[in-house]
């Protein structure tokens, strides 16, 4: 089976955005360090946004430019990189201290159909700038793909062509998200025009789902439990607080939730559980999101031993060649 570990390298939206240092070079150096041992590529998905509001603020040059380097160098390792877009950061302001986000425009739905065809022009003209080889796929920040017609166009001459923000069976209309994926297609891949979670045979773009499986009330009370208990090897190397709107912490520990097959932090113990699943339901391929900020000390070795177990009899990919 051909397995794409993806990575969405931002900073944290809440009311903490944290480093640059340590939401994206550090826990990214480590990836890449990772990586280069057992010879396999990352997809990388860098909020596109963050950088070119990066470059209109003198304070944020030098870590602009750390961000810019570690993207040449995982680019000139062979790692993917693909359109990554909060268009929250068209709203924010720096305050001298660091960003205020307005998340009232978290999502591109929340703007003009132009405006948004704008930010996704913009955004990948930007990142292809960086980069050795265009684009070709996209993930929608915080997962909100829908609608897509609006941007449909944009995409299209932006040449992507992959779309990878549909997880199966996900649902979130909490603001400021708003998704529905509970209608999707049964299939591992599929065709789109207007919708990322709707077949349409005859669609110009493919949808490559992130891998999602359900994760019961004792899996977040074991989370929660181990993070207290031993906060060295659980607690994220990212130093941020994210947005709100992502289920509260209660909400876990009561009910079985469908979400995204990850490699953040203690959620990289239910890689070998998703690879099984995939696996019996005959399944081409499998997409793993994971977020720098994200990564724990923990989760990195858990990372290491999924990999090392597995790179014999599977074949890890960049997300465009999962096709
Ligand atoms: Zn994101």
């Amino acid at each position: 089976m051909k397995i794409a570990i993806t990575w969405d390298y931002e900073l944290f939206f809440g009311e903490r955005s944290g480093s640059v240092e340590q939401c994206m070079i550090e826990p990214t150096d480590r990836l890449l360090l990772l990586a280069a041992k057992y010879k396999i590529p990352f997809t990388f998905f860098p909020d596109a946004g963050c950088l070119i509001k990066f470059e209109e603020q003198a304070a944020c040059h030098q870590a602009l430019q750390a961000i810019k380097n570690q993207i040449q160098v995982w680019d000139t390792k062979g790692h993917e990189t693909g359109l990554h877009i909060h268009p929250h950061w068209e709203k924010s302001s720096w305050n001298g201290q660091q960003w205020e986000h307005d998340l009232s425009f978290y999502k591109l739905s929340d703007f003009s159909a132009e405006d948004a065809s704008d930010i996704v022009d913009r955004y990948a003209t930007y990142m292809n700038s960086l980069l050795s080889q265009p684009m070709q796929s996209y993930r929608a920040g915080g997962w909100c793909a829908q609608p897509f017609t609006p941007v449909a166009e944009a995409m299209k001459n932006a040449g992507i062509h992959l779309d990878s923000s549909v997880f199966k069976g996900g649902k979130n209309t909490t603001k400021p998200y708003q998704y529905d994926f509970t209608g999707t297609p049964d299939l591992s891949q599929w065709k789109f025009t207007e919708d990322p979670a709707v077949l349409h045979a005859e669609g110009v773009f493919t949808e490559l789902p992130i891998a999602s499986m359900n994760y019961s009330p004792l899996f977040f009370w074991k989370l929660f439990v181990l993070g207290r208990l031993n906060p060295s090897q659980h607690k994220p190397i990212g130093n941020g607080l994210p947005a709100k709107g992502g289920g509260s912490k209660k909400e876990l520990l009561m009910r079985t939730h469908r979400l995204c097959v990850s490699a953040d932090g203690y959620f990289s113990t239910q890689l070998n559980r998703a690879l099984r699943r995939a696996k019996q339901a005959n399944e081409p391929f499998l997409v793993v999101i994971g977020h720098p900020k994200a990564l724990t000390p923990f989760g990195l070795k858990t990372l290491e031993a999924f990999i090392a177990k597995h790179r014999e009899d599977h074949e890890f990919v960049t997300l465009s060649s999962v096709l």
